[in-house]
């Protein structure tokens, strides 16, 4: 059987980009959201005609706010919350952040699925996506990113390369992409770009 082509569409707003993977109708969600606003989030999805009851897992690239913010209100959704081993600890630091008019309701461990980066691949076959996610530290310690095997690459706040010059960890994490495949980037921010075939002099 061949496997179905993946769709990539964009249902971001406030300058962050929340990324659908689509395999047919099994959908990954990349990023979920500012705090308090699933109304946005769920219009936008509507707009895109993207049935919120298809979106089998949500991924944050990291945890903080403007990337997992509203990753509880996906869970008591439906949504199936994915979580790598390197960010538990990050997630109950989020409400430091977060101020009472932000909305921003508490992610609970119960009912995440927390998983290694060796295990992510089959996790991710089970919907129909080839690819892996893989730990690119630089902007935080917790983040990750989400490699397809055609070579897109989701990868949240990942600092970029030609503004990385004094931050190896970053550089190390572009460096990994690379080897392993990555062709263009999808940011949390601004438009897709082409991966440099080469780490700039
Ligand atoms: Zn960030």
């Amino acid at each position: 059987m061949k496997p179905t082509p993946l769709t990539i569409v964009n249902v971001g707003y406030r300058s962050t980009n929340y990324w659908v993977i689509s395999a047919g109708i099994a959908r990954l969600l990349v990023d979920i959201g500012w705090p308090g606003t699933m109304g946005k989030m769920l219009a936008t999805l509507d707009r895109m005609d993207i049935p919120l009851s298809e979106i089998r897992y949500a991924l944050a690239t990291h945890y903080h706010i403007d990337h997992a913010g509203l990753a509880q209100e996906l869970k008591n959704a439906g949504v199936s919350l994915l979580v790598l081993d390197v960010q538990v600890d990050a997630i109950p630091v989020m409400k430091t952040w977060t101020k009472p008019w932000d909305k921003y309701v508490e992610i609970s461990p119960q009912g995440n699925i927390t998983i290694s980066f060796p295990e992510s691949r089959t996790v991710l076959a089970q919907i129909g996506i080839g690819g892996e996610i893989i730990h690119t530290p630089g902007h935080s310690d917790d983040s990750v990113s989400l490699l397809l095997d055609n070579g897109p690459v989701f990868t949240g706040d990942l600092t970029p390369e030609e503004s990385a010059f004094d931050n190896p960890v970053a550089l190390a994490s572009w460096r990994l992409l690379r080897e392993k495949g990555a062709t263009t980037i999808y940011p949390a921010h601004g438009p897709t770009r082409p991966i440099e075939a080469a780490p700039p002099a």
